[in-house]
């Protein structure tokens, strides 16, 4: 993520703030511009999101190109570029509810942050209205006769669930410990689920299904039986060397959408690095002398959404994974990124990093 000012005072704003801390102007994020404004604006000019009093969404409606335009017909008020993707929410009745709803879509926006620097596709029509990526956000229910309906997270036909108790912070943390996962957050959630999007868009019939297939092994074994193989007798013991998570190693499709999430994780956590100068390895490299003097540090580095060569971005990350791993472990909380990635997992970011390029 980068880093932004507030366009009235030049105090520094983050990336969900809605209102300057400092001199108490009203924010709004242009997704497509990725430029924070200060409201109101002119006539003429982008509306906020009509989410903006309901769950705190700080983005304003600017045409794309994705399709869609501003608005969908939500009572002829405009939503967001991200918030126009989600297709059902929870009743908003329940306060605790819509609570829940309002911490997902701060993750989601996050998400799209990324999808829009990739430069990922987000629907398959001119118009938005065939294959566009599509978010529910809902909640476990209890019918009238008494019965439990659950909501599994997952990735359907280019339909991306979540249920919403994961926007909970002690039901998402007790299903952590259940599964016995070392990361498990709401953006994680995201990253991963829209990599099952991104396969059915950029790998199935198309030229690069056969590497793919190379890579993360043949997706048409059977896909129930291996998930229920895998929490019926866990992961193989050698595990770590090939795949990025326990999880990982349960079916292609899941390894795929392991690495892919973890490629976001990597890229979005070396943009945040350089943007405040965080950068172990760049200290170690000559061209850090030439960007001493620079107001802007590690300006000289290529933006990590942009970069060529994945090795690099993986070079970088590790040094910096190392270090923040040592913060996060002297304030006492747990690790940062608590993941080993070997050579076998860096051959499968590559595919990641290749495939989004050339997208
Ligand atoms: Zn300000
Ligand atoms: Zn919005
Ligand atoms: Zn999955």
């Amino acid at each position: 993520m980068r880093r932004f000012q507030c366009p009235v005072c030049t105090t520094e704003v983050h990336f969900g703030n809605s209102h300057c801390g400092h001199c108490g102007a009203g924010l709004g994020y242009l997704p497509r511009h990725d430029q924070m404004q200060a409201l109101p604006l002119g006539g003429g000019s982008p509306t906020p999101c009509a989410n903006r009093e309901v769950i705190g969404c700080n983005w304003l409606c600017d045409s794309g190109g994705d399709g869609g335009g501003d608005g969908d017909g939500n009572g002829g008020a405009s939503l967001c570029l991200s918030c126009r993707h989600t297709m059902k929410i929870p009743n908003t009745a329940d306060t605790e509810r819509q609570n829940q709803w309002a911490r997902l879509e701060r993750a989601k926006r996050r998400l799209f942050y990324s999808l829009l620097k990739f430069n990922l596709p987000l629907s398959d029509s001119p118009d938005g209205t065939a294959g566009s990526l599509q978010f529910e956000l809902l909640g476990d229910e209890t019918r009238p006769d008494g019965a439990q309906k659950r909501v599994m997270t997952g990735h359907d036909n280019g339909r991306i669930t979540i249920n919403i108790d994961e926007a909970d912070d002690v039901t998402r943390e007790r299903n952590r410990a259940a599964l016995g996962e070392p990361y498990r957050t709401l953006i994680g959630h995201f990253r991963h689920e829209v990599a099952h999007y991104y396969w059915d868009k950029l790998i199935a019939g198309t030229d690069r299904l056969a590497a793919c297939r190379a890579c993360f092994g043949d997706e048409q074994q059977d896909y129930a039986q291996s998930l229920a193989a895998h929490y019926a007798n866990g992961p193989a013991p050698d595990w770590p060397q090939s795949f990025v998570s326990a999880y990982a190693s349960a079916h292609p499709w899941e390894d795929f959408a392991e690495t892919w999430a973890h490629y976001f994780h990597m890229v979005g956590g070396l943009e945040t690095a350089q943007a405040y100068g965080l950068d172990p390895k760049s200290l170690t490299e000559p061209a850090a002398q030439a960007s001493q003097a620079s107001q802007t540090p590690l300006a000289w580095l290529p933006n990590p959404y942009h970069a060529t060569d994945c090795d690099e971005l993986i070079a970088r990350w590790v040094p910096l994974t190392i270090a923040m791993n040592a913060m996060n472990r002297s304030m006492g909380n747990r690790d940062y990124y608590p993941f080993v990635l070997t050579p076998a997992i860096a051959r499968k970011l590559r595919f990641i990093h290749d495939l989004i390029a050339g997208s």
